[in-house]
C-alpha cells in the first residue's frame, strides 16, 4: 500500500521462461553495476499471516514469493507482486537484495549485458524441521562454476565450530548468519512458504 510503482515503468528487464527455473528476468539493455533494478513488491504481511496463508503448502513445493523484511514484516509477492518475483536464485549472482527503509530492492552488483538473466542469492535459511531431502527441493541449477548446489545457506549444516568462526567473521564482513525460524529468519532473505513458523519446525 502506498508504495510507488514507478520503477515498473522503466523496468530494464523482461520476464520469460528460464532454463534455470520456471520464469526468469532478462536484461533488456545494459545495466551498470550499482544500478537499482527493481523494487520487490507485494503485500506486506506479518509472519503470522504468512504462516496461516501457506500452512497447507506442499513441503515439496520450492516456489516461494515471500521475502523477509524484518522481524515484523514479510512481503508476499504472490499477492500484488511485481516482476521482481521472477528473478531467480544464483550462487554467483549479478544482483543482490538491499533493504532500505523496510523496502526491498534488487541492485546490480555487476555490469549486466542485454539478454543476461538477472539473479541474486536467495540464501534461504536452514531450519531444524527441514525434511531430509531439503537440498533436493531447493536444488540449484544456476550452472555457475561456483554453484553450491542448493539455494539454502549455509550450503551444509554448519558444525558448531564452523558456526563460531562464521559468527566471528560476520562481525567484520558481509556473510550474514541465518537464524532459525522465519520470524527470526534473516532480513533480506527469501523464505520457503512452508517454513514460516516455529510450529512448522516439528514437522518431519
Ligand atoms: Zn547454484
Amino acid at each position: 500500500m502506498g508504495i510507488s510503482k514507478s520503477t515498473a515503468k522503466e523496468q530494464p528487464f523482461e520476464v520469460r521462461s528460464s532454463r534455470v527455473h520456471g520464469k526468469g528476468a532478462f536484461a533488456l539493455r545494459a545495466i551498470k553495476k550499482g544500478t537499482r533494478v527493481v523494487e520487490y513488491l507485494g503485500e506486506r504481511i506479518s509472519h503470522g499471516e504468512a504462516d496461516l496463508r501457506y500452512e497447507d503448502c506442499d513441503v515439496n513445493d520450492n516456489h516461494t514469493f515471500l521475502f523477509v523484511v524484518d522481524k515484523r514484516t514479510v512481503i508476499d509477492a504472490g499477492v500484488d507482486g511485481n516482476d521482481a518475483r521472477f528473478i531467480n536464485h544464483a550462487c554467483d549472482p549479478n544482483c543482490e537484495s538491499e533493504i532500505e527503509d523496510r523496502r526491498v530492492f534488487i541492485d546490480a552488483i555487476r555490469d549486466i549485458k542485454p539478454g543476461d538473466e538477472l539473479n541474486y542469492d536467495y540464501q534461504i535459511g536452514r531450519e531444524r524441521g527441514d525434511p531430509p531431502n531439503v537440498d533436493e527441493i531447493y536444488a540449484c541449477r544456476c550452472g555457475s562454476p561456483k554453484c553450491r548446489g542448493t539455494m539454502l545457506w549455509p550450503p551444509k549444516r554448519a558444525k558448531k565450530k564452523a558456526k563460531k568462526r562464521a559468527a566471528a567473521r560476520s562481525v567484520a564482513s558481509k556473510p550474514r548468519k541465518p537464524k532459525r525460524g522465519t520470524s527470526r529468519a534473516k532480513a533480506g532473505s527469501r523464505v520457503a512458504t512452508r517454513r514460516t513458523t516455529r510450529k512448522a519446525k516439528r514437522r518431519k
